[in-house]
């Protein structure tokens, strides 16, 4: 166990720190879905779509989501092909199969009722310390503290604290004021009104602190190093990658498969997508670099498809990020010869534009299908 630090506040600054947080909370905290409510279930859904996306883009996702899945019950007897179908356009897909793993624990384990204590919670799939404290505090308003993005940079600027707050003795002096914050009673509202502060006043470029109500306590502020705090995380290289996801066409209908565990996007379906080697990520496709892109790309569905195809053409490019790779997807349509019939594939099927429609599909995959479809 690493050894527990002490944050610099005395026990009446701390009072007073929540005081001042509760009352600036209750004027200008935002209204939101998951916050008119004390079900777990909710609560819970909300944390995870929250995670690495804005609340502004979670509101109607939320909605759509607790609307088809009202209850853990609801969401444990769907299949995973629609609960990822719901999460389409959240991204990070394995929060979607986690949330059907961890309903069906909560219904066949836990008797439908969710645990309160932080050491079963973070026994579930996808919980982690933050979900576990945001889900015990939110919703059962016992004291659980809570370290994420917004609230990080909030103690990090309180403390002045100018190490990494990502290492160990960082983390531990963090998680160890966010236990100093934590109140006996009324836990949920401070930890709200924490990550609320974080989010919208002490912000990461230009925090607004001449109008903070907790200035008095930051040391950040006193020594006026707040836009230096916290140290940045130093960004992995960015590498450029080219691949290619080439929709095969035969009598109306287009060849998709199903994404593997071992794949990103698991589960997802999605046209054929390989790596491509023939074009650049700044390569012009010029006629000569067009017909060497058909002949990689037959090359690749011969050997991994069996199939043979007559004409290809790049309907579009889409530029998107993964992780540490800049991908440029050169998005091709392409005709199955006409001497083969619409072969068996392991993991694939041949459905219509219409049909892709009912299936989850990655970002990219959506995208590319509509434009077929408007063409
Ligand atoms: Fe953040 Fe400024 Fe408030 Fe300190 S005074 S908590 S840096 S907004």
């Amino acid at each position: 166990m690493p050894e527990k630090l002490e944050s610099q506040f005395t026990h009446s600054e701390l009072i007073s720190l929540r005081r001042r947080l509760n009352h600036w909370f209750r004027k200008h905290g935002r209204q939101l879905p998951w916050r008119e409510t004390r079900d777990p279930y909710l609560i819970w859904i909300s944390e995870i779509m929250l995670q690495q996306t804005t609340v502004k883009a979670v509101v109607p996702y939320f909605e759509r989501f607790i609307n088809r899945f009202p209850t853990a019950h609801e969401l444990a007897a769907a299949s995973e092909e629609e609960v990822l179908q719901y999460w389409e356009g959240l991204g990070y897909y394995s929060r979607g199969r986690n949330i059907r793993k961890t309903a069906i624990l909560i219904r066949d384990q836990y008797d439908g009722v969710f645990p309160k204590s932080l050491i079963e919670l973070q026994k579930l799939p996808g919980i982690g310390r933050y979900t576990a404290g945001a889900i015990r505090s939110f919703a059962f308003d016992l004291p659980a503290p809570i370290v994420e993005a917004n609230t990080l940079r909030l103690y990090c600027r309180l403390l002045n604290f100018e190490g990494d707050p990502r290492s160990r003795d960082g983390e531990n002096l963090l998680w160890t004021l966010a236990e100093e914050l934590q109140p006996k009673s009324k836990a949920g509202q401070v930890n709200q009104a924490l990550m609320e502060l974080g989010s919208q006043v002490c912000t990461p470029v230009e925090p607004k602190c001449e109008t903070c109500s907790i200035s008095m306590y930051c040391h950040a502020f006193e020594c006026g190093t707040q836009n230096e705090i916290p140290l940045k995380k130093v960004r992995p290289k960015v590498t450029q990658v080219v691949e290619a996801t080439v929709a095969v066409h035969h009598q109306g209908e287009y060849l998709v498969r199903q994404r593997q565990p071992e794949e990103r996007w698991a589960g997802m379906w999605d046209f054929v997508r390989f790596p491509i080697k023939s074009v650049t990520f700044k390569d012009k496709i010029t006629k000569a670099r067009q017909s060497q892109l058909q002949s990689e790309i037959q090359n690749v569905l011969t050997e991994e498809y069996h199939l043979s195809i007559e004409s290809l053409q790049v309907v579009t490019e889409i530029k998107h990020s993964v992780t540490r790779y800049r991908i440029r997807l050169l998005c091709c349509e392409a005709e199955l010869n006409s001497k083969m019939n619409s072969v068996e594939i392991e993991n694939t099927q041949w459905l219509t534009l219409a049909e892709l429609e009912n299936l989850p599909m990655p970002i990219t995959g959506r995208q590319f299908s509509q434009e077929l479809a408007r063409t």
